[in-house]
């Protein structure tokens, strides 16, 4: 058995690509890293008495800064996959997703996945998003660090449509994006986010998922929720 921590001695680093709105972001004014995943692991950390500090790292980075001990945890929108769960070991599902797709507001000819054929799609790298724009046929698939460099190249007319994260596409929407672009077709709505940890780390990962229940037990899950998607 590990002696109790004294509250607030551990620190647990969280890995985070912090352009991912309403998940992970930096606050224009306080530049504080704020969102739904951060107010989460907060929440977490305060239930397993040990302080959280964000890491931001770029997303294709995050698996190997686990693995490589630069980060205790990820949180990050991360979708669980078989794929991913090959390296990492994934908390419970904390978040239903989808993916969906951004076209200029003018654009009326795409309006099915299958529609994006032989076009341009800009994606973040490492992401489902660009998994999914991979299997689309003679898709030309420009990768991106961030998705709002995605969505920076639509509005710049050098992408036919992002595919991205439907609760991210809509916070773009929702806050200015409107005006040259929006949301088209279906939901591809089957992704999970998971909480990671190294595969060794069981330890951890127990912790978290107790820490999760409790959360949604003691209602502090669905006020996180609210104060980012509202009810
Ligand atoms: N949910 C998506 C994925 O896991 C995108 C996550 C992100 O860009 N932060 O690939």
């Amino acid at each position: 058995n590990q002696p109790a921590q004294p509250a607030g001695a551990k620190v647990l680093k969280v890995g985070a690509e912090a352009t991912f709105p309403p998940f992970e972001f930096q606050d224009e004014k306080s530049k504080e890293y704020v969102g739904f995943d951060v107010d989460m692991m907060k929440a977490i950390g305060k239930q397993m008495g040990v302080e959280v500090q964000i890491v931001n790292t770029a997303f294709d980075g995050l698996i190997p800064a686990l693995e490589g001990g630069q980060i205790d945890v990820i949180a990050s929108a991360m979708t669980i996959t078989d794929e991913r769960a090959k390296k990492v070991n994934f908390s419970k599902p904390y978040y239903q997703a989808g993916l969906s797709m951004v076209v200029k507001a003018d654009n009326d000819t795409v309006k099915t996945f299958k529609d994006l054929e032989g076009k341009r799609i800009a994606v973040q790298i490492g992401t489902t998003g660009a998994a999914q724009a991979r299997k689309i046929k003679d898709a030309k698939v420009r990768e991106f660090n961030s998705a709002s460099e995605a969505y920076l190249e639509l509005k710049a007319g050098g992408a036919d449509a992002v595919v991205n994260d439907l609760p991210v596409n809509q916070y773009f929407l929702t806050k200015g994006g409107d005006k040259d672009a929006k949301l088209v077709g279906e939901i591809l709505d089957a992704e999970e986010y998971g909480i990671a940890v190294t595969k060794k780390n069981t330890e951890l990962a127990g912790k978290i998922n107790k820490a999760l229940d409790e959360l949604k037990q003691n209602g502090e899950y669905a006020k996180i929720y609210e104060k980012w998607f509202g009810k």
